[in-house]
């Protein structure tokens, strides 16, 4: 290796901290929403919602670490999502920015094999090139007030701004209800946000179908696109679909 070829900040021999590979399945959320894809869910999140739907990839206090993670090699990651059909690949967490240097060998196998990589992200970790050039779109979803966390520690004016300059951003936000619209319509605004889709907060399918006819109106309003939840109206709260 070069001087100049050093790998970038948390690239190393440790491998990925992966929560679950589990697919092919339906992307439920977002841009994609419809399409079967397989999912690669990282393990460890820097954020701490309130009503994170996914709480057993990252908040060791109420879940085991050692049971709900493993650490893999890049490489044998790959080849997990590799052994499912189909050319969408969610990348997912908890939060994979953390790791995306660790993640990056991985992503290029995938590429290089004809997968598309989508990235779900929270919104406050700045790309790095070694991934960043493998991903085809990331879907940005910035946390709002409801889940319980100060401003500074959930809205990355930078990070937004460096996500945005990929020109393969969309941003996605969950909302407890219409009560949300105004704080998501002023942080648009504030950081010229676009593409954006809102989706309801809801684990059930009722839920799904209530809150998304809640958002509707709002949507149409200002131009943002509705997102629904697809596999919880297909399969509930079941974990791995
Ligand atoms: S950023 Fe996502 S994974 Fe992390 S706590 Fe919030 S909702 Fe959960």
């Amino acid at each position: 290796m070069t001087a100049t070829s050093r790998p970038p900040a948390g690239a190393s021999g440790r491998g990925v901290l992966l929560c679950e590979v589990f697919g092919p399945t339906i992307q439920g959320e977002g841009p994609s929403a419809g399409q079967v894809a397989s999912f690669l869910r990282t393990g460890g999140c820097n954020l701490a919602c309130n009503s994170c739907d996914t709480p057993y990839s990252w908040d060791w206090s109420r879940f085991s670490r050692s049971e709900q993670t493993r650490r893999a090699p890049a490489l044998d990651v790959a080849a997990e999502i590799l052994r499912h059909d189909g050319k969408l690949v969610i990348i997912t967490g908890g939060e994979p920015m953390m790791q995306q240097a660790r993640l990056a060998p991985a992503a290029a196998l995938l590429t290089a094999a004809g997968r598309r990589i989508e990235v779900e992200t929270n919104g406050t970790i700045t790309p790095v090139d070694a991934f960043d050039e493998h991903v085809a779109l990331y879907v940005v979803s910035p946390k709002l007030a409801h889940m319980g966390m100060p401003e500074r520690r959930r809205i990355r004016p930078e990070v937004l701004a460096a996500f945005q300059a990929t020109g393969r951003a969309v941003f996605k936000f969950v909302l407890d209800g219409p009560q949300d619209v105004d704080e998501l319509a002023a942080l648009q605004e504030r950081y010229g946000l676009d593409p954006v889709w809102v989706m309801p907060q809801a684990t059930t399918a009722a839920a799904v179908t209530s809150g998304m006819r809640a958002l509707a109106d709002a949507a149409i309003e200002r131009g943002w696109n509705v997102s629904p939840r697809l596999h919880v109206l297909l399969w509930g709260d079941e974990r791995g679909r």
